[in-house]
């Protein structure tokens, strides 16, 4: 027996229901579970594995995948006032929270990177600095 994600309610049903405990929905739920895999389980070759796929979904860690997506871009931008700051300041809230759900892996990896991006951007702003100061002194 295998579970699934009802596409009514998103709650966990087994595949031999003919209709969802919870909420009563009727349709194809094993049809629609496949057509539903989620875009970033790429790493996921065979849609036919459920189980498999089910495991990996209750694994994600979102907050932790968006913190190293927004440090990895703070990285990218780091030289562009404001924004980068922003992606910044989200990519090093979310890692943070992201630590403490499992697996934090990209977590781990977004709060070194928002750091390196912290070293980035004094760096940046010291160049400036003395910049200013070689131009005024
Ligand atoms: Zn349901």
């Amino acid at each position: 027996m295998a579970l699934i994600n009802c596409t009514e309610c998103g709650k966990q049903v087994s595949d031999k229901a003919k209709k969802c405990p919870n909420c009563g929905h009727p349709s194809n739920l094993r049809m629609t579970t496949v057509r539903q895999t989620p875009v970033r389980e790429t790493f996921v070759r065979q849609p036919q594995q459920q189980t498999q796929i089910i495991v990996n979904q209750q694994n994600s860690n979102g907050t932790g995948t968006a913190g190293f997506v927004f440090a990895l871009f703070a990285l990218f931008f780091s030289w562009t006032p404001v924004f980068g700051w922003i992606l910044w300041f989200f990519g090093l809230l979310f890692s943070f929270i992201g630590l403490f759900k499992s697996p934090r892996g990209l977590a781990v990896v977004g709060f070194i990177i928002s750091i390196i991006d912290l070293i980035i951007l004094f760096a940046l702003v010291a160049g400036v600095a003395a910049l200013f100061a070689g131009i005024f002194a």
